[in-house]
């Protein structure tokens, strides 16, 4: 029953009639022009309540405490987050940031966070519509939020995030539509990797590894220059981007990175909170350009090439 989609010539399709009890109703009807916002308010409420387990991600990874036991609990009281209380966002609306039983504040860090992580989904299902890139990029955007709070709270981005997610991203580079990286794309004839049995012959998959090795490898150089300038978590990070965004988005994202971070650094010396020898986590900068690159790499690289007369 589900062959009754309609195939228009632009490639999208059009639902003429939807078994109700097929799951693939559910992928014509997010697709269907007629309903443009359906798929992207799904995406935010399930991305707010992902969020909720980022939070939980946030502050007991770091301390390596079990992400499953217990559940919820307020750190000062014990008792148990009841279910309702438990909703994204609205739950700390309704108890007016405190716990329903000792009536201690709740930082607003964790609603934020919610929202944030709704409204990022949001972003990549009007971005890429319902389907494989959709995910690929949730989890990665996911993943550089929880990085981010990680770092700036404890200065570290675990190992426990970056080395699972450079994998998944080396994995995803194997289904996501080709990214018109053309230094990659001309690599890989010029040196006939096209021609490799499998996998191997993806030139998304030879994009990703090229870029988390040259990303991963410029700031361990810049590591080892600055001796302990750049820790080797911000490494790992440069690297998992690289093998989600390719060699052109991680160059913007790179690019963002370094620009945003040295301009936060500039403004806190000379709003005299730092000198020039006190350090900020580059990390949540990276993450920043990360998540950046996703919406605007290729538009950012046409534009800068136009600028440039090429
Ligand atoms: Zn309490």
């Amino acid at each position: 029953m589900w062959q009754s989609a309609d195939v228009k010539p632009d490639g999208r399709s059009r639902v003429l009639r939807v078994d109700p009890t097929s799951a693939l109703c559910y992928y014509h009807a997010v697709q269907t022009p007629q309903h443009p916002w359906l798929f992207p308010v799904v995406a935010a409420l399930f991305g707010a309540v992902f969020g909720s387990f980022l939070n939980v991600v946030i502050h007991r990874l770091p301390a390596g405490e079990s992400l499953a036991f217990p559940g919820s609990h307020c750190p000062r009281c014990g008792a148990p987050i009841r279910a309702r209380d438990n909703i994204p966002v609205l739950g700390w609306i309704a108890l007016g940031g405190r716990c329903r039983d000792c009536r201690e504040p709740i930082a607003v860090r964790y609603p934020l966070v919610e929202l944030a992580n709704a409204l990022l989904w949001a972003a990549l299902a009007l971005r890429f519509g319902f389907g494989f890139p959709f995910f690929a990029f949730a989890a990665y955007c996911s993943a550089l939020l929880a990085i981010t709070l990680i770092d700036v709270d404890h200065w570290i981005i675990p190992d426990a995030i970056t080395l699972p997610g450079t994998v998944a991203g080396l994995v995803a580079s194997l289904f996501l539509p080709p990214r018109g990286s053309l230094l990659a794309d001309l690599l890989h004839r010029r040196l006939g990797l096209d021609r490799l049995p499998g996998f191997l012959a993806s030139p998304g998959f030879w994009d990703s590894l090229a870029a988390l090795l040259i990303g991963g490898g410029f700031f361990y150089l810049v590591a080892v220059l600055s001796r302990g300038g750049m820790g080797g978590g911000d490494i790992k990070l440069t690297a998992m981007m690289g093998a989600f965004l390719g060699l052109r988005d991680l160059g913007v994202a790179v690019f963002i990175g370094l620009l945003a971070g040295s301009a936060v650094g500039i403004a806190l010396m000379i709003a005299g909170r730092k000198t020039r020898k006190d350090l900020i986590p580059f990390g949540p900068f990276l993450a920043l350009g990360g998540v950046c690159a996703v919406f605007w790499g290729r538009p950012l690289v046409e534009w800068y090439l136009n600028l440039r007369g090429y």
